[in-house]
């Protein structure tokens, strides 16, 4: 039978339904941005309360688009960790609720196993092991994706991740937030040229990231008297380089890499796309980028991930308890 998802890990209240064979029955997402916007952040109180209220309607109206009853289903998954606790006790006890109610297995996900699995249901010829770039306002980390529990961090962010430096900096320059895709397009006004930023870690071992001393530099560009949007296309320069330089190493660290995947919003920025389509085509290896809605939070990859554990034979007890922190190396399958 299909698959239940949900996701209330951050900022979005998610659910999907998925059959056996991965086809996306549907999939409805309701971004919080309007609830966190006068805060210029995500409240973790205001989310968890949110999540609440949203989704039950919203899980009702994914069962109904996919037109399956809750018997039909093979199980409930839901996104289990990392995240705000508020929001993953939400969303895990809501889908312990349903699968107990209807006596269904029930899969705690990963919600970093998401996000690096949904390349497999939308391109289903990428093979492990494969590259992925996690590029998110919560995480930047470089994973080798060998196989289905199998990820080994390379590399991440040392203070900021990527797109919160770009939501941070969107700030500087007066923009709304989540900023990045209003810099993005300020820096199409602007001229790179113009303004010197630094480029942290670039050349250095390995593949960490640092981005604070760029916002930084963002600050102190801006009170000289740069031009917002000079700065803001220096700036993008300067995270394209960086991210490429660090992609180029992790793709060292890992040399049967059969793929460069991103995921996350940054994914989005057309700058960042076309430095890392340059590093992909000079190992030789295509560079994969899910559809965007695909990239940023949903349910379909944590109902992905939990119909490939179900169908490995993994479930999970209901008192699974969530897991604010769960890094992906502690993923394995029995
Ligand atoms: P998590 O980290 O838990 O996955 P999130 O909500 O922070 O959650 P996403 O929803 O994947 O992550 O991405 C949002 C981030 O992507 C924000 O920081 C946003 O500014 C950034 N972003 C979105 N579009 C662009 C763009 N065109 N250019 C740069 N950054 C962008
Ligand atoms: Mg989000
Ligand atoms: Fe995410």
């Amino acid at each position: 039978g299909p698959i239940l998802g949900i996701e209330a890990s951050c900022d979005e209240t998610a659910a999907a339904v998925l059959a056996p064979d991965g086809r996306i029955l549907s999939e409805v997402v309701h971004s919080q941005l309007q609830e966190h916007a006068r805060f210029g952040g995500v409240v973790p109180e205001v989310a968890a309360r949110a999540h609440l209220q949203r989704l039950p309607e919203l899980t009702s109206r994914a069962m109904r688009e996919a037109g399956v009853e809750y018997r039909d289903l093979a199980g409930v998954a839901a996104t289990s960790g990392p995240g705000l606790i508020g929001g993953l006790v939400v969303g895990a006890c809501f889908g312990k609720g349903i699968a107990l109610a209807h006596d269904l297995p029930f899969v705690a996900v990963n919600h970093l196993e998401g996000h690096a699995l949904t390349v497999r249901l939308t391109h289903p010829g990428t093979e492990f092991p494969y590259l992925l770039l996690l590029l998110s306002g919560g995480h930047c980390q470089c994973v080798a994706v060998e196989r289905l529990g199998r990820y080994r961090r390379l590399g991440s962010t040392l203070d900021d991740a990527v797109g919160e430096a770009f939501d941070k900096s969107a700030k500087l320059m007066g923009l709304p937030w989540p900023g990045g895709p209003y810099l993005e397009r300020l820096a199409q006004e602007g001229d790179a040229r113009r303004v010197t930023l630094p480029r942290p870690l670039v050349g250095r071992e390995g593949c960490d990231f640092s981005f604070s001393g760029l916002k930084t530099a963002v600050a102190r560009a801006l009170a000289q008297g740069a031009e917002k949007a000079d700065v803001a296309a220096a700036f993008q320069v300067s995270v394209a380089a960086v991210l490429a330089d660090r992609a180029r190493h992790a793709l060292a660290m890992l040399p049967g890499a059969r793929a460069l995947v991103v995921a996350g919003g940054v994914a989005a920025n057309q700058a960042v796309r076309g430095a890392l389509e340059k590093v992909a085509t000079g190992a030789g290896i295509p560079l994969i980028a899910p559809p965007i809605r695909l990239c940023t939070d949903n349910a379909v990859m944590i109902a992905w991930a939990g119909l490939l554990r179900l169908q490995a034979g993994a479930a999970d007890a209901l008192d699974h308890a969530p897991r604010p922190r769960w890094p992906l190396d502690e993923m394995a399958l029995n």
